[in-house]
């Protein structure tokens, strides 16, 4: 077998992170952040990883918009450059926001597909699944009500978790992610549009529950 490789590393370029606030009433200071990462790998379009996870956050602050809700603290929507390569973008994120971690009240990342969701994964003080139990019965409905208290959540928000700032991201049916994950076969086709918009579902109602918890999250 003979097997031709054509990978090259080429020098970096600048880029950014894209970042949309929705103020918050009360707390505009405090920041609930829900995001996906802006590159992919380069085989495929990246639809799957992470077109889906910037896609959802998008929607979810579109959901909160579009419902008249006012979220009490800042929800802040961004879209990750170069997790593939390294984080860095939510590595200078952190450096840049290093004084005010404190104001990040939370952080979701979802990075893993586009299936239907079934929970949430939490990385935070136990004490937060808990405080969590109410939103729960409400993703119920949807069958999104298993709560985890997990390790990790995102590979971008890894520099806010290791500060101490909770995180979360939606438990996400994966049984078909690493068929196409970092593949030329990461295309849109691989998208089931309802399962799309049942992550934006989840996530919004995971945001707005955490701009309007009444009490700080125990870190
Ligand atoms: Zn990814």
């Amino acid at each position: 077998m003979k097997l031709v490789l054509t990978p090259q590393t080429l020098p970096d370029v600048e880029s950014a992170n894209v970042i949309a606030d929705i103020k918050g009433s009360e707390h505009p200071e405090q920041m609930v952040i829900v995001s996906g990462h802006l590159d992919s790998w380069d085989l495929g379009t990246g639809a799957i990883d992470d077109g889906a996870g910037v896609a959802v956050s998008i929607e979810a602050a579109n959901l909160i918009q579009k419902l008249h809700l006012k979220p009490k603290r800042t929800i802040r929507v961004i879209a990750w450059m170069n997790e593939e390569n390294g984080e860095a973008g939510s590595k200078q994120y952190a450096k840049d926001h290093e004084k005010q971690i404190s104001n990040h009240f939370a952080a979701m990342e979802t990075d893993s597909g586009a299936g239907h969701p079934v929970g949430v994964n939490i990385k935070a003080n136990p004490e937060v699944k808990k405080m969590f139990a109410p939103v729960a019965k409400i993703l119920q409905d949807s069958g999104a009500g298993i709560l985890d208290l997990v390790e990790h959540c995102g590979a971008d928000i890894e520099s806010l978790e290791k500060a101490g700032v909770p995180a979360f991201s939606p438990i996400q049916d994966g049984r078909f992610y690493f068929n196409y994950h970092h593949t030329a076969a990461d295309t849109l086709d691989k998208i089931v549009p309802k399962e799309l918009a049942e992550n934006s579902a989840v996530i919004a109602v995971v945001a707005y529950a955490l701009a309007n918890m009444e009490r700080p999250l125990p870190r």
